[in-house]
């Protein structure tokens, strides 16, 4: 079961159009191509999807983004196309692991979240989890959903959710165990019944993660941010309860650009080997995982240990997990190597297997 990847491009900021920037990327099907300007040479990459959000779009009174030509993907499109069979995976009791990756200002935010009516894929998957929970429920079945978020900085893992007066909020530790897996120690775990309080629990992390941020000095966009849903879904069949479980997770991953040198200060450098340590950590175990697909190689360390993200995330890469990556994209000629660098990554994601099972517990 491969990794399920999907390339995204957004308009032309602001920014890059003073820039006089033209778009470097175009769209065909499933296949993203790049224009390199330079040696005028277009690469094409094939993914399982490919969404064009560039251009195409007119701006309702209210924000709402909606198509003007028929080609454009707007928020809904892209829920229906990839957040909709992440839904149905995670409801038929498999770990699931939807994450975006991408150079910062690339859409990672908008595509995760989104924002005023433009909803993103957690806001319409969190409406339509508690919409089959409300229509399902009956006297002998029923369901438990619970949150956790965190960040990951400079490879210690922060709490976003913690009351900060019982449980220490940072510096939290991964551990193992036969019974759980992959843990973080200490980690806050809240119950939720509405879609309304995960989203509130959501404002809650971020508003917390932009007070660490400014308080410490800190920039989110360096930071990783990971959201877990746990679904339990209890059935009495026959008197014997079945319990279906699966872990849900949504990551947004730190800006994938590398650190420029100019202007730097010590602090920023470190920051940014530490997220280059986890994203180029990343990159290797998807390189080992598509080279032992392929049958290019039999090296069977996979490295998992070598940084904080890629142990949170071991389940997501080569495990028992339905992964599905979102690469975004700018679509501005200057950032060109960025986006090069972004489908490059992608490229490998999709050759990774993984081996999903449902998981299902009988009680007496
Ligand atoms: P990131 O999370 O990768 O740093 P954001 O999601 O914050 O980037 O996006 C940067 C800016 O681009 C935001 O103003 C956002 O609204 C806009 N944007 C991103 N993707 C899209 C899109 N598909 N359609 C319209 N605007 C977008």
């Amino acid at each position: 079961m491969s990794v399920k990847v999907a390339a995204r491009v957004r308009p032309l900021s602001q920014r890059e159009k003073e820039r006089s920037c033209t778009s470097c990327i175009a769209m065909d099907g499933p296949c993203t191509l790049i224009y390199d300007v330079a040696t005028q040479r277009t690469r094409t990459f094939t993914f399982d999807y490919s969404f064009w959000s560039c251009n195409g779009f007119e701006e309702e009174d209210d924000g709402l983004l909606v198509p003007s030509e028929s080609y454009y993907d707007d928020q809904h499109k892209v829920y229906d196309q990839i957040g909709a069979d992440f839904f149905e995976d995670a409801w038929s009791g498999y770990h699931s692991c939807l994450m975006a990756y991408g150079q910062t200002g690339s859409g990672k935010s908008y595509s995760l979240m989104g924002y005023g009516p433009n909803q993103g894929i957690i806001p319409r998957f969190s409406q339509e989890i508690f919409q089959k929970i409300d229509e399902t429920t009956t006297q002998d079945r029923w369901y438990e959903v619970s949150m956790s978020m965190f960040e990951i900085y400079n490879e210690r893992i922060q709490d976003l959710l913690a009351d900060h007066k019982s449980i220490p909020a940072w510096g939290l530790k991964v551990r193992e165990s036969k019974k759980l897996g992959i843990y973080i120690q200490n980690l806050s775990k809240h119950s939720i019944v509405l879609s309304e309080d995960l989203l509130k629990l959501i404002e809650k992390g971020n508003n917390n993660k932009s007070i660490m941020a400014t308080y410490m000095g800190q920039s989110s966009s360096r930071k990783h941010t990971i959201i877990t849903l746990s679904l339990n879904q209890f059935e009495i069949i026959d008197g014997t309860t079945t319990e279906i479980y699966s872990d849900i997770k949504f990551v947004k991953m730190a800006g994938s650009e590398r650190p420029r040198t100019s202007n730097a200060t010590a602090n920023w450098l470190r920051e940014g080997r530490n997220i280059n340590q986890s994203l180029a950590c990343l990159g290797r175990i998807i390189t080992i995982l598509a080279d032992k697909a392929n049958g290019r190689s039999t090296n069977s360390i996979v490295p998992y240990r070598d940084s904080v993200l890629t142990r949170v995330l071991s389940n997501a890469f080569g495990g028992n997990c339905k992964t599905t990556m979102l690469f975004t994209l700018s679509p501005a000629d200057i950032n060109y190597e960025e986006s090069l660098s972004t489908l490059r990554y992608a490229n490998r994601a999709k050759m990774v297997q993984n081996k999903p099972t449902t998981n299902i517990i009988m009680k007496d």
